[in-house]
């Protein structure tokens, strides 16, 4: 189990990265991998905070999470003898430091920018031109420093993103106990019960999350953290992705670009909670109040791609057993589904 060693979560703590990397016992080699707004919006603060400590360190920018990305990083990495990556930024960033991390061998910090996936402290990584169309297994981070007084400032539907990734969970630890009790599979119940924890927050919290105020920030961050601490505890993503991150991972073959990972994942959690006998209804209305979008119009697929993605879903991770691969639907069943769930 590859557990991050140091999280620190407050107002303007990115001002303390450098004793942050300090207190985590690193060197002075440090290359900052971000996208150019993330870098524009810190850099002035960063470089302060790092050459207050003595650290050397080298930016370099990205704009895609590609695995042409992700060597480039490696190479930038070796040519400058890096000793500790940072992944600062949304998504992109955070999942390129990490798989270049993990392929160099090297530590790595994840500094988000916003709280709209789990990826800030789990240790898989999304990235473009494997041949997966799913998260891979990289590196935990050796620490997490999350600013609210940033994240708070990122556009509202990254937030609402977040929401979406969050109440996933619900639905991935019904499929994870499905393939406990029909496929014998392996089922950690603490990291189950940490990652149900963060997606009824989502249900308890969604009226001071819709805010958007700072502590509602706080507590999606929170519990973003929480969740992929869940899949480092559980050594697999089961706790935090089931079926309805396979239908998103659908959408992202059939409606490539459209709509953010968490917004997919909790239109997906609506399907698959009806398919679960799940209180489907409670889950929308707080993804509603939270702002999140929770319909195929509302995010711009069309509605014949939902019906695609709930029949390729299951045939995207054949060996990953949910309730889709248990239900076999067929299109005409597919398509009843979404319009019960009000998401065509
Ligand atoms: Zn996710």
């Amino acid at each position: 189990m590859e557990l991050p060693r140091r999280i620190l979560i407050g107002y303007d703590v990115i001002t303390e990265l450098g004793s942050f990397i300090k207190d985590l016992g690193f060197g002075h080699k440090v290359l900052i991998i971000s996208g150019i707004n993330a870098k524009n919006l810190t850099e002035k603060i960063i470089n302060e905070s790092l050459s207050s400590y003595g650290l050397s360190y080298f930016w370099h920018t990205i704009d895609s999470a590609t695995i042409d990305c992700v060597n480039q990083v490696v190479d930038v990495a070796k040519n400058h003898q890096s000793e500790l990556l940072i992944g600062l930024g949304g998504g992109k960033s955070i999942d390129v430091a990490k798989l270049s991390a993990y392929y160099a061998n090297l530590a790595f910090i994840s500094v988000p920018t916003s709280a709209s996936h789990d990826g800030i402290s789990s240790p898989f990584a999304s990235i473009k031109g494997m041949n997966k169309p799913f998260s891979l297994m990289a590196k935990s981070p050796v620490g997490v420093l999350a600013d609210i007084a940033l994240i708070a400032n990122a556009p509202r539907r990254l937030l609402a993103s977040g929401c979406g990734d969050l109440i996933a969970k619900m639905t991935a630890v019904k499929d994870w106990e499905l393939a406990r009790d029909e496929k014998g599979e392996y089922f950690g119940n603490y990291a189950a019960s940490l990652a149900r924890l963060s997606a009824n927050l989502i249900i308890e919290e969604s009226e001071k999350i819709s805010k958007g105020d700072k502590d509602g920030v706080r507590d999606v961050v929170e519990a973003l953290i929480s969740a992929g601490v869940a899949a480092c505890i559980a050594g697999s993503s089961r706790p935090c992705s089931g079926s309805e991150h396979l239908f998103s991972h659908a959408l992202d073959i059939l409606a490539p670009n459209i709509g953010l990972h968490g917004e997919k994942c909790g239109i997906g959690t609506i399907i698959m909670a009806k398919l679960h006998n799940l209180e489907w209804e409670k889950i929308a209305t707080s993804l509603k109040k939270v702002h999140a979008l929770t319909n195929a119009f509302e995010i711009g697929i069309d509605p014949d791609q939902i019906v695609d993605a709930i029949l390729l879903a299951p045939k995207i991770r054949p060996e990953r057993y949910t309730i889709l691969h248990k239900l076999k639907l067929d299109r005409e069943s597919a398509k009843n589904l979404a319009k019960s769930v009000n998401i065509i």
